[in-house]
């Protein structure tokens, strides 16, 4: 270590070591026993993940939080210590791709089942519930791209009747927003690679929960399995994260102006955002995410409407993720959902016009000024 005599660097340090040392048997059996502090190896922990992780677990209400090398890792490290061969979980029909993949067909080859609710219908989710034994109910907060919002406190009573977790992905609202673990939630998920590093310069999971015997539990997965995160992305989440609730709050407000202004425009035919009296978790949304978050979705006539767009407004990029500092389009029907059959996205509501917004927090003026030009004004 540097002599910094009675100083100290303001910023946090980065420390890459994959490996500690030791000055003797006795240190080593200390720490493998957790007496003393310290760290053996890094992925089984380092001081960037457990500075990044007691952060975010403060934000979201946790009582212990693990950070991981990326949602998905998050995704797994939160499900799979609940579940053994022959364990059934209960799941949105209405998922991030990549996690109905994991939930509903990986772990199918392992013996877990799901069976998948409309999880806006809480009378949907108890009936999934009661149909017989349940380790885990698992929803996301504001669902991609339209922005359905189940009732987590419902959801919660509902789970925990049934002897089950309830398992939040809570990305596209992230704790600035919405604590699922205040709403009864038991286990929140985060992408930290969208609105929380906020940068789209880094990829990183978090779980946070309140059970003390999960954390330890969640921890060993991310070891076994080996999810990770690394140092120097936990660095720079962590950088991020004094500006996560101005950069929430100033992009949710964008989004707010934003969706107002594109319901006036002639060549949009709907817009969709929790935050309008129209979207159908409007009412939910004002109880449980009053800021509405910064997601929201606009349709056009049909695909070469959206190319046209797109080409004359290079200020709002085409890029298939979230939660950048600046405002982003991205197109369901050809990136998220681009796998779904033509009958699935009918039944999401995924057209080939429909073009999702992550909208930034830089000053609205130029968002709409980038938008306007894709209207041709
Ligand atoms: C992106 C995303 C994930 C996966 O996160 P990665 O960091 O890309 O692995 C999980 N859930 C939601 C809702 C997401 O948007």
């Amino acid at each position: 270590m540097p002599d910094f005599g009675p100083t100290a660097p303001l910023t946090p340090p980065l420390y890459p070591s994959a490996v500690y040392v030791f000055p003797d048997l006795d240190a080593v059996d200390a720490v493998y026993t957790q007496q003393a502090p310290g760290y053996i190896y890094a992925r089984d922990g380092h001081p960037n993940a457990a500075r990044l992780a007691d952060q975010l677990a403060a934000l979201e209400g946790a009582r212990w939080g693990v950070a991981c090398g990326s949602g998905m890792a998050a995704v797994s490290a939160a499900v799979l210590p609940l579940v053994a061969a022959g364990d059934r979980l209960v799941v949105s029909d209405k998922l991030y791709g990549k996690t109905t993949k994991l939930l509903r067909q990986e772990l199918r080859r392992f013996g877990v089942t799901c069976t998948a609710v409309d999880a806006c219908d809480p009378e949907a989710v108890r009936a999934a519930c009661q149909a017989g034994p349940v380790r885990a109910v698992f929803v996301e907060t504001l669902s991609n791209p339209l922005c359905r919002l189940p009732d987590l406190p419902a959801l919660a009573d509902i789970s925990h009747a049934a002897g089950a977790k309830l398992v939040v992905d809570n990305t596209f609202a992230t704790p600035a927003l919405c604590k699922p673990l205040d709403l009864g939630a038991d286990l929140v998920v985060e992408s930290l690679t969208k609105l929380i590093g906020g940068h789209s310069d880094l990829t990183l999971g978090f779980v946070g929960g309140t059970d003390p015997e999960a954390g330890p539990a969640v921890a060993a997965a991310v070891s076994t399995w080996g999810w990770a995160a690394p140092p120097f992305d936990c660095w720079l989440a962590e950088r991020g994260l004094p500006t996560l609730t101005l950069r929430a709050e100033a992009a949710a407000s964008n989004a707010r102006a934003l969706a107002d202004w594109l319901a006036e425009q002639p060549a949009v035919k709907r817009v969709i955002y929790p935050g309008r009296p129209d979207h159908p978790d409007h009412e939910l949304a004002q109880k449980l995410v009053p800021a509405f978050g910064s997601m929201l979705c606009f349709e056009l006539t049909d695909r070469e409407a959206v190319n046209r767009f797109l080409r004359a407004a290079p200020g709002v990029p085409l890029s298939p993720s979230l939660g950048h500092v600046t405002t982003t389009a991205s197109h369901p029907d050809t990136t998220s959902h681009r796998h779904d059959s033509p009958a699935e996205k009918r039944r999401q509501g995924i057209t080939p016009g429909l073009v999702r917004l992550s909208v930034g927090c830089e000053p609205l003026a130029g968002i709409k000024a980038e938008m306007g030009k894709g209207f041709g004004s």
